[in-house]
């Protein structure tokens, strides 16, 4: 049986289970566990925590969390062909690693965590912004989770911590800076994957806030940003005509001038519009 000082390298691991990367499940895997070891370690503290993973594939990270000393991983893969690969590791560390076969998507992965809980993943681009954006927006804050620390491709990265005025500026960064302290905490160049992918990734870490930084519905909130940033050069007296009476007053009223462009506007102004529309 396989003891945490004798599981085998990650290439062997690929090469005796015959995980050759499926492009379809964005499967580009990080085999150095010095590396996973380092993005393990920027999730901060594991120790007391259960970690949920999502997309262990061959296990490289799942090694390095269980190193670093979560009191659990609850890991879910899509993919059947690492289960017994994922299995090794789960008789290295006996009663701390619980594998979920299936979609993260689909899943009800909340059911499986006792909290404190972090989420840790180094997933497909496309399930890592839809994870993201569900994680963010639950039906009620503070949400089941504490901390997610994920990979994204760069430039999705930059959209999440970016400032105003800056190109990346938008939705994502409101919605992730209104609810959470977000920051980028390591870059990788495509050759620390296998295989390679075509742009640069970052793992951007997240700290959930007690309460959003500032009150605001968050259905109005929503609105209000996706009509701003929909025509996004467009000055807000023009991108937001119609959607709600006296719009030139309540922009005022917020500190914002009606002439002001929606990648202009700070999250304390788009908040405080918000409020201003709440008020009917
Ligand atoms: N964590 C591993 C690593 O760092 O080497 C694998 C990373 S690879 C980028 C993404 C992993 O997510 C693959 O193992 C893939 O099979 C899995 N995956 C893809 N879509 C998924 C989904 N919807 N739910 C769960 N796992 C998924």
């Amino acid at each position: 049986m396989a003891t945490i000082d004798n599981l085998p390298p990650l290439r062997a691991v690929i090469a005796e289970h015959g995980l050759s990367a499926k492009k379809q499940l964005g499967q580009n895997f990080l085999l150095d566990l010095n590396l996973t070891a380092r993005i393990a370690r920027s999730a901060g503290d594991l120790t007391g925590c259960d970690v949920l993973e999502v997309g262990p594939g061959p296990g490289g990270l799942t090694r390095g969390l269980l190193a670093e000393g979560a009191r659990r991983v609850v890991a879910v893969e899509k993919d059947d062909r690492c289960l017994p690969a994922l299995a090794e590791i789960a008789a290295a560390y006996p009663g701390r690693l619980e594998v979920l076969s299936g979609d993260a998507l689909a899943l009800p992965l909340a059911d499986h965590l006792i909290g404190p809980v972090k989420i840790v993943a180094n997933l497909p681009y496309n399930v890592g912004t839809e994870l993201l954006i569900r994680w963010l927006t639950p039906p009620s804050w503070p949400p089941f989770w504490q901390s997610l620390t994920l990979m994204f491709q760069r430039e999705v990265a930059e959209r999440i911590v970016a400032q105003p005025r800056t190109d990346h500026y938008g939705r994502l960064a409101l919605l992730a800076q209104w609810r959470a302290d977000a920051k980028i905490v390591l870059s990788l160049p495509p050759e620390a994957f296998v295989p390679a992918p075509k742009v640069h990734s970052a793992v951007v870490h997240l700290k959930a806030l007690a309460e959003p930084r500032y009150p605001a519905d968050a259905a109005i909130l929503s609105r209000i940003t996706a009509q701003a940033f929909n025509q996004r050069r467009k000055m807000l007296r023009s991108s937001l005509k119609g959607q709600f009476p006296d719009l030139e007053d309540r922009l005022l009223a917020s500190g914002i001038q009606p002439t002001q462009r929606a990648e202009e506007v700070s999250l304390e102004q788009f908040c405080a519009l918000a409020r201003a529309v709440a008020q009917g």
